[in-house]
């Protein structure tokens, strides 16, 4: 079986090292030939173009940036055939970018035009959740599909959850960032609010990190130094989740919002708080630096 894949960059190359190691036959291709030096050197097969890693390919994995650059590559261009042309017939086609839903669901009626079979299957855990193989996979799509893929995601992840029909794996991945970003704003506030009151940072945590203030934001992304030591917040709030990604995450949650017509207030100013934190020097940093902001915003 072949293995095309595509988007050698922080997530994929360590993604398609694993799938490799698992004894996969895999064939790398980035648009970047820095990436396909670094794919080279890192010991994957690499091909000359994305054409040429999935000609024939049994599997075709995309792992770029946006929405747009899977569909594109999906279809081709004018100077270019497209993944779907050339791939094996009923190849499956897994994307695991975050993309919004109905780009994905786009992406699904692409493949079975062309009589291919696919899956939306972005992913959480991180540059280092891809690199030890231990990435969480929200997956859409068929169960024929998904148990055909199943295997080949254990290989690079941990937890692989099938959430739907097409389209269900993206909107699983906006649902849960739209509750980590809201979580990780709820926290910073009561931190500050806290030192306001004379609380000390310690405290505030041994209480609510043991009652029904308790979540991800706060046990382990906690967003000052101390009381969880590998929290970004002892490191000058290295990434980490990077500001510019959370941004990145709600533009789609806002997207997916304005397209059902959900009274979504707490998701809405979640995305306003963090568009302001990505346009400043938060892009590079973790999101639970959004702290800082507040308590410099505070009076
Ligand atoms: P990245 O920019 O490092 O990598 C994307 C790569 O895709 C780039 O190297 C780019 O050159 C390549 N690419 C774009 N179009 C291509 C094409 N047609 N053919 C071949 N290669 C192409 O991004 P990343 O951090 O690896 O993230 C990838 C996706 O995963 C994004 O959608 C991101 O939102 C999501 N994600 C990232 C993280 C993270 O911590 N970095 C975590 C979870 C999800």
């Amino acid at each position: 079986m072949k293995i095309a894949f595509l988007g050698l960059g922080h997530m994929g190359l360590p993604m398609a090292k694993n799938l490799a190691a698992s004894g996969h036959d895999v064939v790398g291709f980035d648009v970047s030939p820095a990436a396909v030096s670094a794919a080279g050197e890192a010991g994957l097969t690499t091909a000359g173009s994305g054409v040429d890693a999935a000609t024939s390919a049994d599997v075709v994995i995309t792992m770029f940036q946006t929405g747009a650059q899977v569909l594109d590559a999906y279809r081709g261009t004018a100077d270019a055939a497209g993944l779907l042309e050339v791939a094996a017939s009923t190849a499956l086609f897994i994307d695991c970018s975050t993309i919004a839903v109905d780009e994905a669901r786009a992406a699904h009626a692409l493949a079975a035009a062309a009589g291919h079979r696919s899956l939306d299957a972005p992913v959480s855990g991180g540059v280092v959740g891809a690199e030890n193989a231990t990435l969480a996979f929200m997956v859409g799509g068929s169960d024929d599909d998904f148990a055909a893929a199943e295997p080949l995601l254990q290989a690079m992840g941990r937890r692989i959850v099938h959430c739907g029909g097409p389209g269900l794996g993206q909107a699983a991945k906006v649902c849960n960032n739209m509750i980590l970003a809201v979580s990780q704003i709820a926290v910073a506030e009561a931190f500050v609010l806290g030192e306001r009151l004379g609380l000390s940072h310690q405290a505030l945590f041994d209480v609510a990190s043991n009652a029904s203030g308790q979540c991800w934001a706060l046990t382990t992304n906690c967003p000052v130094p101390g009381p969880v030591p590998t929290s970004p917040a002892n490191r000058d709030y290295l990434p980490g989740f990077a500001g510019a990604l959370m941004n990145k995450d709600l533009g789609l949650a806002e997207h997916a919002i304005d397209a059902t017509g959900v009274e979504a207030r707490m998701g809405m100013l979640a995305r306003q708080i963090y568009r302001d934190y990505a346009a400043g020097e938060g892009a590079g940093r973790d999101f639970s630096g959004i702290i800082e902001s507040i308590r410099a915003e505070s009076a």
